[in-house]
């Protein structure tokens, strides 16, 4: 095994282990639901949302995910329709969610992603991660496949790389992976993400204009059901009162190492892994608050593709 494969094999433990352990067992199983007409999302365990679309020239595929999800969701495509799958829409770079790519390539799929997600998974391919066949830069790329037209936005750094939000007008629809997640605190130490550009790209989404959103993670009773602007509106305000805590308490001359012990934010106790990454959440802002904001890119060599 070598070193990149022993790094993923570890990943996919640790990923494994949080999933076990904030996963109810009744949302262990592949299923799909029809959310507009031609549109379904799709999971296999409840903790990882694509969305699929289907018109008379194909299909469109929104996160591959990996290769046993992105294999089960070809079997539900198979089972719809028999137009061919013509694009599977890559939304990042991370392993986790941007793996499973070959078997869309496989089917004869263009996989597509942003360039600063391409050149991060050319440099840094997962083990189950296949190089997207197409690459776009800039801040907006719109493809049309038969009367579907999809808005692919970059809204420049917020987490990881090549941050793509989906819009598709005719179903008022979004599709919105990592930078908003339902009704659960932000995973662990917040990893990967840019908080001010973070913040920034929801001023964004909101000013975008759609009725719905599927969320690639989604800790509401059912995943599938996704949500609205709604849930982008309380993710921002909850990065906003993490941050008037941690710092009216520094204010209040809390030893500032002490703060992740001490502040308690009660209005979000009901939402998922508050009780667990809460402390770590609020290590993220102190560390923020010491470093400055990281990670951080010079933007203008994505302009254009390489
Ligand atoms: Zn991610």
């Amino acid at each position: 095994m070598n070193k990149v494969n022993s790094t993923n094999t570890l990943l996919l433990i640790f990923v494994l282990a949080i999933t076990t352990n904030i996963q109810a067992q009744e949302k262990n199983t592949a299923r799909t639901h029809k959310i507009a007409d031609n549109v379904y999302t799709f999971t296999t365990d409840g903790e990882y949302i694509s969305m699929f679309v289907v018109t008379d020239e194909g299909v469109m595929v929104f996160e591959s995910v990996n290769s046993a999800h992105a294999k089960a969701l070809i079997v539900e495509v198979k089972i719809i329709t028999n137009k061919p799958i013509k694009y599977a829409f890559h939304s990042h770079n991370h392993w986790d969610h941007a793996s499973g790519g070959q078997l869309y390539l496989d089917e004869g799929a263009t996989t597509i992603a942003h360039v600063e997600a391409y050149e991060w998974m050319v440099a840094n391919t997962g083990q189950d991660m296949a190089i997207p066949k197409e690459v776009w830069a800039g801040n907006r790329k719109d493809i049309t496949l038969d009367d579907v037209t999809v808005e692919l936005h970059y809204l420049g750094m917020n987490h990881g790389m090549g941050m793509t939000v989906f819009l598709l007008p005719k179903y008022n629809l979004a599709y919105i992976a990592d930078i908003v997640t339902p009704n659960r605190l932000p995973f662990a130490i917040v990893p990967d993400f840019n908080i001010d550009g973070w913040m920034n790209s929801l001023e964004e989404v909101l000013k975008m204009d759609f009725d719905k959103a599927v969320f690639s993670h989604n800790e509401y009773e059912n995943p599938l059901l996704g949500g609205n602007k709604k849930d982008v509106e309380l993710q921002l305000q909850f990065i906003k009162d993490l941050r008037a805590g941690f710092f009216a308490e520094l204010q209040k001359g809390t030893n500032p190492f002490m703060i992740p012990k001490v502040l308690k934010l009660p209005k979000y106790e009901h939402w998922v892994g508050y009780d667990d990454w809460l402390e770590m959440n609020i290590w993220r802002i102190l560390s923020d608050a010491f470093l400055g904001p990281y990670p951080w890119r010079p933007s203008p060599a994505y302009e254009t593709e390489p």
